[in-house]
């Protein structure tokens, strides 16, 4: 539970904020509460995102402004959409398109792998998202499998832009250390510099193996071990995964980032399989 949780709710839930009003909890991140509000006419669901400025330190309000930025550029079927930003003297609040059928995370931990079928339709949504961001120069920096949600008809949305950064072409190198090590491309784990987009490419192969399999192809005890295994690209696919699906992951768990197939080449095997 959030430290804060209960002050925040007391505070929220059943109020209304703008348009809005907060009907209850879905979650919480490190600094911000997500609540399920209704639009008070339309009636349309939303979660709203709640964020209290006075915790927010200057490397989060970096953080959160480059968020709004992606989000504001970003429309597309299995993005996640900012309706709105609303401010008030000590909050921040961002409209967000709702997705109420959990996270695939979750999915994954709960049922297991997902089937070949439900693979390839989950895995083409994540892509499309992808190649659309990159295309305006959008790098997500956090793709795994908490960040994928589906709505309650199971559309894919792809969320969380608060690690995300434009570039202002796809060549630009980055060099921050961003998302979660279990996703993490070899190249930020040797702390060099790197192409965004690739970072992005490797964190589908390690959710596409994720999918098919039900387990992370790269797991360790110690955070040491777990960068001795993704710098060596040491991961074990079971030899029953489909074709397809190893084409792709193995075309993608490429140590070399140039080696790494485009997202117009994944897109390819998808629509051929
Ligand atoms: P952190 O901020 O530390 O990265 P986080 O990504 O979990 O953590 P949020 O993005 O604030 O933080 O999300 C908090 C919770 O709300 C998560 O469980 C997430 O799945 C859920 N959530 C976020 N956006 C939506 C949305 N648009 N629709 C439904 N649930 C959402």
């Amino acid at each position: 539970m959030c430290k804060d949780e209960k002050t925040i709710k007391d505070l929220i839930i059943g109020r209304r904020v703008g348009f809005y009003k907060v009907r209850g909890e879905i979650g919480c991140g490190t600094f911000s509460r997500v609540k399920l509000a209704f639009h008070a006419l339309t009636k349309d669901k939303v979660a709203l995102k709640v964020l209290d400025k006075t915790r927010l330190d200057s490397q989060a309000q970096r953080l959160l402004s480059k968020e709004i930025s992606s989000m504001e550029c970003l429309q597309h079927p299995n993005v996640v959409c900012l309706y709105e930003v609303m401010e008030k003297p000590s909050r921040l609040y961002l409209v967000l398109e709702y997705a109420g059928g959990g996270d695939l995370h979750n999915r994954l931990s709960t049922q297991g792998k997902l089937s070949e079928n439900a693979c390839k339709i989950t895995f083409a949504q994540i892509l499309s998202a992808i190649k659309y961001m990159h295309n305006i120069n959008v790098i997500h920096r956090d793709l795994k499998a908490e960040n994928v949600l589906f709505t309650s008809s199971g559309c894919i949305k792809v969320a969380d832009f608060g690690f995300s950064t434009q570039v202002s072409n796809r060549n630009d190198a980055l060099d921050t250390f961003c998302g979660s090590p279990p996703y993490a491309a070899p190249e930020l784990f040797r702390d060099e510099c790197y192409l965004g987009a690739s970072v992005d490419v490797w964190a589908m192969g390690v959710l596409l193996f994720f999918m098919v399999t039900g387990t992370m192809p790269f797991r360790a005890e110690t955070m040491g071990k777990l960068r001795r295994c993704v710098i060596e690209c040491e991961y074990t696919l079971p030899p029953w995964v489909p074709g397809p699906c190893q084409r792709l992951i193995r075309g993608i768990l490429k140590e070399a980032p140039a080696d790494r197939y485009a997202v117009d080449q994944m897109l390819g095997i998808c629509q051929s399989a």
